[in-house]
């Protein structure tokens, strides 16, 4: 079917404005006839330091992104985004992306430090009362996720008069994720919170507020989940990542949610018998590639458009032969992707954490480049050449 037929049919049976319907009838009939070969490659970024600094693109990354589509915008070589960040849902953080790239992102291409505890909700949580602690809409997330009885550690705390003894010196606002999520005032209701054990805590994004926070996890954790009783199991503790430092936008990096932990852990284990039990999930734990593995063979098959594939989940069939990991810290990406071994093959950037002329000294990369654009002319060289 011609464009404009296609056009004329879509106008004649619905209201949507012409702009939209032109894009709509454009983009199918796009898909109509492109249908570029399954590359045997796929790339993995790291996000802060690699393709933003704060909120701007850096090393030339809208232009290196904007060579992995094809006509139309089509997606033409399987890519995802694999940061040890987060705080907003995936769909959230992929718009953001979307508009601050120029590409259009999937959720599905972005995978965060707490992505994985998608995969506790079902199995462990799912009705159990767990707080969420970080920036942004860590309880938004979590609930996004399946957990059904999450609240932030901002709404937790504020049930507890005295809990921080602070309080009064600060006078910031707290975020408005307590007021959006009515869940929440569901939650309560249904519960009492100060009998009902926290039966896990969820580390999602960098704590906003460490002092309090410490406090409260330390009474959270040391009571076996009941604030101000006597000291009882400690609930189970999840991380989203364990990085000490990170690059921002302030030129030297900043302390992560590993100097956190760290933080955490060195007082509760002075405070309590036992010493402080926890995960971390993030890079560069070698599960992390894994999984990024299985979402490359995932949006290579939704780029091909072979949905079926994808809702079965057959994500066999078409295994890649090399996997790039493009990042700027070599403690997290590029130990992650040795690590990982075939068929990952890491690039390590000059724009981030990593500063040095030659390569790193404990944890090599394959390849160092100064920019993410630098990395792109390299892969791109190598793999249609
Ligand atoms: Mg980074």
């Amino acid at each position: 079917m011609r464009i404009a037929t296609l056009f004329r049919v879509l106008r004649s049976r619905s209201r949507a404005p012409l702009s939209l319907l032109h894009t709509v009838a454009s983009r199918s009939f796009c898909q109509l006839l492109y249908r570029p070969e399954r590359p045997s490659f796929g790339i993995a970024f790291d996000i802060d330091g690699v393709i933003i600094r704060g909120h701007t693109p850096i090393g030339g990354s809208q232009q290196a992104l904007r060579r992995l589509y094809g006509d139309c915008g089509m997606l033409k070589i399987p890519f995802v985004f694999l940061t040890n960040g987060g705080g907003v849902p995936e769909s959230k953080r992929a718009s953001e992306l979307s508009e601050l790239l120029g590409v259009n992102i999937l959720p599905l291409q972005v995978v965060q430090g707490h992505s994985p505890f998608k995969n506790l909700a079902k199995s462990r949580y799912e009705n159990q009362l767990v707080v969420a602690v970080g920036k942004g809409e860590p309880a938004t997330v979590m609930f996004e996720y399946g957990f059904k009885n999450v609240l932030s550690i901002d709404e937790y705390s504020s049930y507890f008069d005295g809990i921080d003894p602070l309080s009064q010196f600060k006078n910031w606002e707290i975020n408005g994720e307590i007021k959006k999520r009515s869940t929440s005032k569901e939650i309560t209701a249904r519960h009492n919170i100060f009998s009902e054990r926290v039966k896990a805590v969820f580390i999602v994004s960098d704590s906003v507020d460490w002092s309090r926070d410490i406090q409260v996890l330390c009474d959270i954790l040391r009571t076996g989940g009941l604030p101000g009783r006597e000291n009882g199991q400690q609930p189970r503790l999840y991380f989203a990542n364990d990085d000490l430092e990170y690059q921002g936008a302030f030129p030297s990096e900043r302390l992560g949610m590993g100097a956190f932990r760290i933080a955490l852990e060195s007082i509760f284990n002075r405070i309590h018998p036992h010493a402080l039990e926890y995960t971390c999930f993030g890079k560069p734990n070698p599960f992390v590639f894994k999984n990024a593995e299985a979402v490359l063979r995932q949006v290579q098959l939704s780029s091909h458009h072979d949905h079926q594939a994808v809702n079965n989940g057959l994500a066999g069939g078409h295994p890649f032969r090399t996997l790039y990991m493009i990042g700027d810290n070599p403690l997290v990406d590029i130990k992650g992707a040795r690590q990982a071994g075939h068929p990952w093959f890491s690039i390590l950037t000059r724009t981030g954490v990593f500063r040095g002329k030659e390569n790193h000294a404990e944890f090599p990369a394959d390849l160092v480049v100064d920019t993410v654009e630098e990395a792109m002319d390299y892969i791109l060289r190598k793999e249609f050449s």
